[in-house]
């Protein structure tokens, strides 16, 4: 298990390190949303362009502690170019992961498992769930990005 969690530790600093889709996109057209996690002061903005029902750019700007920063860069990475259909599900799968608790998650490969295959680099992120206190920190990207695909409805 630790070299698993030591791969994990490497996907996030990896991501903190060299943030993926850092910048900004013209709002109009893009939408432009912010997030903001007042219990550690992390603060996003993510840029969305969507056509025809796919996302073909995301863009962030914002800063903030480690998880939250490389949970927004993993984010973007994972939701890039994908079907609006296919990032609400990735954005659910994750708040699953960041629900499940940790003793449950260990027991987990028997009973309900989640696909953490499904979740690629964001299975690193797992580790988040033992320290209930920084989940607002990993979800803070996510929540923003959905709040932005319901202002496209
Ligand atoms: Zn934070």
């Amino acid at each position: 298990m630790s070299n698993l969690e030591d791969l994990y530790r490497e996907v996030i600093l990896d991501h903190y390190r060299s943030p993926r889709n850092r910048g900004e996109l013209a709002s109009p057209p893009a939408i432009r949303v912010e997030g903001f996690n007042p219990l550690c002061g992390d603060e996003i903005v993510v840029y969305l362009d969507v056509q025809d029902g796919v996302l073909v750019d995301i863009k962030l700007t914002g800063h903030g502690c480690s998880i939250s920063q490389s949970s927004s860069s993993l984010m973007s990475a994972a939701v890039k170019g994908k079907s609006v259909e296919k990032v609400r599900e990735t954005i659910a799968t994750f708040k699953q992961l960041m629900t499940v608790h940790q003793a449950s998650l260990d027991e987990a490969s028997a009973a309900e498992p989640l696909d953490l295959r499904a979740l690629g680099e964001l299975a690193a992120l797992q580790g988040v769930v033992k320290f209930p206190v920084r989940i607002k920190c990993a979800t803070l990207a996510w929540n923003t990005l959905s709040q932005g695909l319901d202002e496209l409805e």
